[in-house]
Protein backbone atom coordinates (compact mmCIF):
# COMPACT_ATOMS: atom_id res chain seq x y z
CA UNK A 1 0.00 0.00 0.00
CA UNK A 2 1.39 3.21 -1.21
CA UNK A 3 -0.32 6.43 -0.23
CA UNK A 4 0.99 9.61 -1.58
CA UNK A 5 0.37 12.83 -0.05
CA UNK A 6 1.43 16.26 -2.17
CA UNK A 7 0.97 19.90 -1.29
CA UNK A 8 2.34 22.91 -1.05
CA UNK A 9 4.64 24.19 2.56
CA UNK A 10 2.38 24.78 5.50
CA UNK A 11 -1.14 22.65 4.08
CA UNK A 12 -0.54 20.50 6.94
CA UNK A 13 1.05 17.12 4.89
CA UNK A 14 3.40 16.35 7.43
CA UNK A 15 1.47 15.77 10.66
CA UNK A 16 -1.63 14.54 8.24
CA UNK A 17 0.61 12.31 6.96
CA UNK A 18 2.59 11.09 10.52
CA UNK A 19 -1.24 10.47 11.74
CA UNK A 20 -1.88 8.36 8.85
CA UNK A 21 0.87 6.24 8.89
CA UNK A 22 0.04 5.73 12.71
CA UNK A 23 -3.43 4.82 12.32
CA UNK A 24 -3.10 2.39 9.57
CA UNK A 25 0.38 1.04 10.60
CA UNK A 26 2.08 2.24 7.49
CA UNK A 27 5.83 4.27 7.59
CA UNK A 28 6.30 7.45 7.23
CA UNK A 29 8.36 8.81 4.80
CA UNK A 30 9.11 12.94 4.84
CA UNK A 31 10.56 13.63 1.22
CA UNK A 32 11.22 17.22 2.15
CA UNK A 33 12.91 16.00 4.77
CA UNK A 34 15.71 14.40 2.17
CA UNK A 35 15.70 17.92 0.32
CA UNK A 36 16.78 19.79 3.24
CA UNK A 37 19.11 17.30 4.50
CA UNK A 38 20.93 18.12 0.79
CA UNK A 39 20.12 21.10 1.57
CA UNK A 40 21.95 21.45 4.28
CA UNK A 41 24.84 19.31 3.63
CA UNK A 42 25.96 21.87 0.89
CA UNK A 43 25.81 24.73 3.53
CA UNK A 44 28.25 22.31 5.24
CA UNK A 45 30.56 21.21 3.36
CA UNK A 46 30.46 25.54 1.29
CA UNK A 47 29.24 24.28 -1.48
CA UNK A 48 26.70 26.86 -3.42
CA UNK A 49 23.52 25.93 -3.60
CA UNK A 50 23.44 27.31 -7.56
CA UNK A 51 26.64 25.12 -8.19
CA UNK A 52 24.62 22.55 -10.28
CA UNK A 53 27.19 20.33 -10.87
CA UNK A 54 28.96 20.52 -7.01
CA UNK A 55 25.04 19.59 -5.40
CA UNK A 56 24.75 17.02 -7.39
CA UNK A 57 27.78 15.45 -6.38
CA UNK A 58 26.55 16.20 -2.87
CA UNK A 59 23.15 14.30 -3.85
CA UNK A 60 25.46 11.38 -5.17
CA UNK A 61 27.51 11.51 -1.92
CA UNK A 62 25.42 12.07 1.38
CA UNK A 63 23.65 9.74 4.02
CA UNK A 64 20.81 10.08 5.11
CA UNK A 65 18.72 8.08 7.69
CA UNK A 66 15.55 8.17 9.36
CA UNK A 67 15.87 6.80 13.18
CA UNK A 68 12.29 6.30 14.67
CA UNK A 69 12.38 8.09 17.76
CA UNK A 70 9.17 8.51 20.29
CA UNK A 71 5.87 9.07 18.18
CA UNK A 72 8.38 10.91 16.02
CA UNK A 73 11.41 10.64 13.97
CA UNK A 74 15.10 11.77 14.10
CA UNK A 75 16.69 12.47 10.58
CA UNK A 76 20.49 11.82 10.33
CA UNK A 77 22.63 13.33 7.74
CA UNK A 78 25.81 11.79 7.59
CA UNK A 79 25.87 10.13 10.60
CA UNK A 80 25.08 13.06 13.14
CA UNK A 81 21.40 14.21 14.10
CA UNK A 82 20.58 16.96 12.32
CA UNK A 83 16.53 16.94 12.96
CA UNK A 84 16.66 20.94 14.05
CA UNK A 85 19.42 21.61 11.56
CA UNK A 86 17.21 20.69 8.74
CA UNK A 87 14.49 23.24 10.29
CA UNK A 88 16.41 26.54 9.69
CA UNK A 89 15.79 29.49 7.89
CA UNK A 90 19.26 29.00 6.28
CA UNK A 91 18.13 25.67 4.51
CA UNK A 92 15.06 26.57 3.51
CA UNK A 93 16.59 29.66 1.95
CA UNK A 94 18.84 27.05 0.27
CA UNK A 95 16.53 24.13 -0.56
CA UNK A 96 14.62 25.83 -4.10
CA UNK A 97 17.33 25.69 -5.98
CA UNK A 98 18.76 22.12 -4.27
CA UNK A 99 15.61 20.81 -5.00
CA UNK A 100 15.13 22.39 -8.36
CA UNK A 101 18.47 20.22 -9.69
CA UNK A 102 17.38 17.20 -12.02
CA UNK A 103 20.35 15.26 -10.60
CA UNK A 104 19.31 15.60 -7.03
CA UNK A 105 15.99 14.87 -7.50
CA UNK A 106 17.15 11.54 -9.38
CA UNK A 107 19.02 10.47 -6.31
CA UNK A 108 16.37 11.52 -4.19
CA UNK A 109 13.69 9.72 -5.91
CA UNK A 110 15.75 6.51 -6.37
CA UNK A 111 16.15 6.52 -2.66
CA UNK A 112 12.30 6.78 -2.02
CA UNK A 113 11.42 4.20 -4.60
CA UNK A 114 13.56 1.90 -2.52
CA UNK A 115 11.53 2.84 0.82
CA UNK A 116 8.63 2.01 -1.04
CA UNK A 117 9.65 -1.41 -2.30
CA UNK A 118 9.85 -2.55 1.25
CA UNK A 119 6.52 -2.32 2.15
CA UNK A 120 3.86 0.12 2.89
CA UNK A 121 4.60 4.17 3.07
CA UNK A 122 2.84 6.90 3.42
CA UNK A 123 4.86 9.40 1.56
CA UNK A 124 4.49 13.57 1.67
CA UNK A 125 6.06 15.87 -0.81
CA UNK A 126 5.61 17.46 -3.86
CA UNK A 127 5.49 15.20 -6.64
CA UNK A 128 5.07 11.73 -4.92
CA UNK A 129 1.63 11.55 -6.80
CA UNK A 130 2.86 12.33 -10.32
CA UNK A 131 6.70 10.79 -10.48
CA UNK A 132 8.16 9.23 -7.59
CA UNK A 133 4.74 6.67 -7.11
CA UNK A 134 2.80 7.31 -10.00
CA UNK A 135 0.68 4.06 -8.85
CA UNK A 136 -0.11 4.95 -5.20
CA UNK A 137 -3.21 3.06 -4.94
CA UNK A 138 -4.12 6.68 -2.59
CA UNK A 139 -2.93 9.93 -4.34
CA UNK A 140 -4.42 13.16 -1.81
CA UNK A 141 -3.21 16.95 -2.94
CA UNK A 142 -3.51 18.82 0.61
CA UNK A 143 -3.92 23.08 0.03
CA UNK A 144 -5.01 25.24 2.60
CA UNK A 145 -5.20 29.37 1.76
CA UNK A 146 -1.39 30.90 2.24
CA UNK A 147 -2.74 32.78 5.71
CA UNK A 148 -3.96 29.51 7.11
CA UNK A 149 -0.73 27.88 6.12
CA UNK A 150 1.53 30.56 6.95
CA UNK A 151 -0.33 30.85 10.47
CA UNK A 152 0.74 27.17 11.39
CA UNK A 153 4.30 27.59 10.15
CA UNK A 154 4.47 30.52 12.41
CA UNK A 155 2.88 28.84 15.69
CA UNK A 156 4.97 25.90 14.78
CA UNK A 157 8.12 27.88 15.05
CA UNK A 158 7.09 29.58 18.17
CA UNK A 159 7.32 25.89 19.49
CA UNK A 160 3.26 25.39 19.41
CA UNK A 161 1.53 22.48 17.15
CA UNK A 162 -1.99 23.23 16.20
CA UNK A 163 -2.36 19.32 14.95
CA UNK A 164 -2.28 18.41 19.14
CA UNK A 165 -4.17 21.89 19.98
CA UNK A 166 -1.28 23.22 21.39
CA UNK A 167 -2.08 27.09 20.10
CA UNK A 168 0.82 30.01 20.97
CA UNK A 169 0.09 33.39 20.29
CA UNK A 170 2.63 34.47 17.35
CA UNK A 171 3.78 38.38 16.76
CA UNK A 172 2.06 39.52 13.81
CA UNK A 173 5.48 40.67 12.04
CA UNK A 174 6.76 36.90 12.33
CA UNK A 175 3.63 35.48 10.43
CA UNK A 176 3.82 38.12 7.72
CA UNK A 177 7.64 36.88 7.05
CA UNK A 178 6.87 33.29 7.29
CA UNK A 179 3.74 33.96 5.03
CA UNK A 180 6.51 36.08 2.10
CA UNK A 181 8.74 33.02 2.67
CA UNK A 182 6.20 30.39 1.64
CA UNK A 183 4.68 31.90 -1.54
CA UNK A 184 8.05 32.58 -2.61
CA UNK A 185 9.01 28.87 -1.96
CA UNK A 186 5.90 27.54 -3.67
CA UNK A 187 6.22 29.79 -6.43
CA UNK A 188 9.91 28.15 -7.35
CA UNK A 189 8.11 24.57 -6.58
CA UNK A 190 5.06 25.17 -8.72
CA UNK A 191 7.28 26.83 -11.61
CA UNK A 192 10.31 24.98 -11.85
CA UNK A 193 11.23 22.46 -14.60
CA UNK A 194 11.96 19.88 -13.19
CA UNK A 195 9.34 17.56 -11.25
CA UNK A 196 7.05 21.22 -10.63
CA UNK A 197 4.71 21.00 -7.42
CA UNK A 198 1.00 19.92 -9.37
CA UNK A 199 -1.66 17.74 -8.05
CA UNK A 200 -1.77 14.21 -10.17
CA UNK A 201 -4.78 14.08 -12.46
CA UNK A 202 -6.58 11.11 -10.28
CA UNK A 203 -5.49 13.02 -6.92
CA UNK A 204 -8.50 13.65 -4.31
CA UNK A 205 -8.08 17.06 -3.50
CA UNK A 206 -8.87 18.49 0.00
CA UNK A 207 -8.53 21.87 0.97
CA UNK A 208 -7.83 22.39 4.61
CA UNK A 209 -8.10 25.61 5.69
CA UNK A 210 -11.70 25.51 7.14
CA UNK A 211 -10.70 21.62 8.51
CA UNK A 212 -9.41 20.32 11.67
CA UNK A 213 -6.55 18.38 11.73
CA UNK A 214 -8.94 15.41 12.79
CA UNK A 215 -11.31 15.91 10.03
CA UNK A 216 -8.16 15.86 7.38
CA UNK A 217 -7.05 13.00 8.99
CA UNK A 218 -10.05 10.97 9.11
CA UNK A 219 -11.17 11.73 5.29
CA UNK A 220 -7.09 10.30 4.47
CA UNK A 221 -7.74 7.09 6.43
CA UNK A 222 -11.01 6.24 4.96
CA UNK A 223 -9.53 6.63 1.35
CA UNK A 224 -6.64 4.11 3.05
CA UNK A 225 -9.37 1.88 3.87
CA UNK A 226 -12.02 1.94 1.22
CA UNK A 227 -8.69 1.21 -1.50
CA UNK A 228 -7.72 -1.56 1.33
CA UNK A 229 -11.34 -3.12 1.82
CA UNK A 230 -11.66 -2.67 5.91
CA UNK A 231 -11.64 0.36 8.91
CA UNK A 232 -8.76 1.47 10.81
CA UNK A 233 -9.59 2.40 14.37
CA UNK A 234 -8.32 5.79 15.84
CA UNK A 235 -5.36 5.75 17.48
O1 LIG B 1 7.96 19.81 2.65
P1 LIG B 1 9.14 20.66 3.02
O2 LIG B 1 8.79 22.10 3.28
O3 LIG B 1 9.96 20.08 4.12
O4 LIG B 1 10.08 20.62 1.72
C1 LIG B 1 11.23 21.41 1.61
C2 LIG B 1 11.51 21.70 0.14
O5 LIG B 1 11.89 20.49 -0.51
C3 LIG B 1 10.34 22.25 -0.66
O6 LIG B 1 10.28 23.66 -0.64
C4 LIG B 1 10.63 21.75 -2.07
O7 LIG B 1 11.48 22.66 -2.74
C5 LIG B 1 11.40 20.48 -1.84
N1 LIG B 1 10.64 19.25 -2.08
C6 LIG B 1 10.55 18.79 -3.38
N2 LIG B 1 9.96 17.58 -3.64
C7 LIG B 1 9.44 16.85 -2.65
C8 LIG B 1 9.51 17.31 -1.31
C9 LIG B 1 10.11 18.53 -1.07
O8 LIG B 1 11.01 19.45 -4.30
N3 LIG B 1 8.89 15.66 -2.94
Amino acid sequence: MIVAIDGPSGSGKSSAARAVAARCGLTYLDTGAMYRSVALACLRRGVDPDDAEAVAGVARDVRIEFAPAGDGQRVIVDGEDATAAIRTPEVERAVSPVSANPSVREAMVALQRAYGERGGVVAEGRDIGTVVFPSAEVKVFLSASPEARARRRAVQRGGGDLARGRDVPVDAAAERAVLEDLVRRDEYDSTREASPLRPAKDAVRIDSSDLSFDEVVDRIVRLVEAAEGGPHERA
